[in-house]
């Protein structure tokens, strides 16, 4: 059976030397440890959060050529959908737009050489949106890359702000899905984890943000603005597909809740949402959403995201370099999912909406 993952990240080599090369924040040092291992540590700006990599993520992430694709094929992976998925909004905007432009000129090299092996995602800087739309659309006409990936916030700004809509328009105009991919919180949200450090990551904080930037998103009536507008959200849906039923039941008993004779105000702030939206959020999110499975190997979660939205809605994902390729193809094939359904996690879903 064919698979096609669609998370998996590249920072390329180029990027790497760039941060290690920098004596300012944001940047990248290595240390060699006691047992002699290098860690790649991580400083997204001075005095605040850091993080670690090993070296042979780093060395998995900053590759796209050999040694990658020999990984693949010994997890059984056919196809990667390439994404940058750094935060590069922390460096200004010009510099971020030059280095994303770099990425994508590294990707296209390598689905160039290995047009079979490698589909791209554009890496766009969002803190300039007009040129991240015009990235979008350089690389999509003339590179065949087929979407974007980028983060919750940008510096701490929710990307639902209308600043950032030009992405999103763009995007349905050209008819390609926007990744909304986990980040760590920026500072300002940081303090409710700064006791228990490990919450902020992969544990709950990049949740917490998707998650919530994808309710905003919903809540701005973007949707409505740009009704083939797709978003891809990673880690079967960032819980979204759990909460279904409530966020809708919420939203419409938060009405009778409003005063009466308030309820039919043209006051933007008393105007419920119910009424603003022409949808429900569940239908926003059966009709406008994919989720995908990375770094998410747990049956409930996966069956509650198939009863939820269908499995024509969910693609398979591993999170290339950070959870093993190899043990999410096992998850998916000792699932409970029936057999058509695994093709269409596996292939057929991804070579649907990225038009393979
Ligand atoms: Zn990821």
């Amino acid at each position: 059976m064919k698979r096609i993952a669609i998370e998996e990240h590249c920072l390329t080599d180029y990027f790497l030397e760039y941060l290690e090369g920098r004596k300012e924040y944001p940047k990248l040092e290595s240390v060699v440890d006691e047992e002699g291992q290098r860690r790649w540590r991580w400083w997204d700006s001075a005095g605040e959060f850091t993080y670690w990599l090993p070296e042979f993520v780093v060395n998995r992430y900053s590759e796209i050529g050999d040694s990658r694709l020999q990984y693949m094929d010994e997890a059984g992976v056919d196809i990667q959908v390439l994404s940058f998925n750094y935060n590069i909004d922390r460096l200004n905007a010009a510099d971020a737009l030059a280095l994303t432009r770099k990425v994508n000129e590294k990707m296209a090299e390598a689905i160039k050489k290995y047009p079979d092996r490698f589909v791209g995602f554009t890496a766009v800087a969002p803190k300039d949106p007009k040129a991240s739309a015009d990235e979008l659309e350089r690389t999509v006409k003339q590179l065949g890359f087929k979407g974007t990936m980028i983060l919750p916030h940008v510096n701490g700004e929710f990307i639902d702000n209308k600043k950032y809509w030009p992405i999103f328009e763009r995007a349905a105009k050209l008819d390609v899905p926007v990744y909304i991919h986990p980040m760590f919180p920026p500072p300002e949200r940081l303090q409710p984890y700064l006791e228990y450090p490990d919450l902020s990551g992969a544990m709950w904080g990049f949740g917490a943000e998707a998650g919530l930037a994808v309710m905003r998103l919903i809540c701005s009536g973007i949707f409505d603005e740009y009704p083939n507008l797709t978003i891809i959200l990673g880690h079967l849906g960032e819980a979204i597909p759990f909460w279904m039923w409530r966020l809708d039941n919420s939203m419409i008993k938060a009405v009778a809740h409003v005063p009466k004779g308030r309820r039919e105000s043209k006051d933007p702030a008393d105007i419920p949402l119910v009424n603003k939206l022409k949808r429900l959020p569940s239908e926003y999110f059966r009709d406008n959403f994919y989720v995908t499975t990375s770094g998410m190997m747990w049956q409930p979660a996966l069956l509650c995201s198939e009863l939820a939205i269908g499995a024509d809605r969910i693609l398979f994902a591993a999170d290339y370099p950070f959870e093993s390729s190899k043990e999410m193809v096992d998850f998916i094939e000792s699932s409970a999912i029936s057999e058509h359904d695994k093709e269409k996690v596996f292939h057929l879903n991804a070579e649907r909406l990225l038009k393979l």
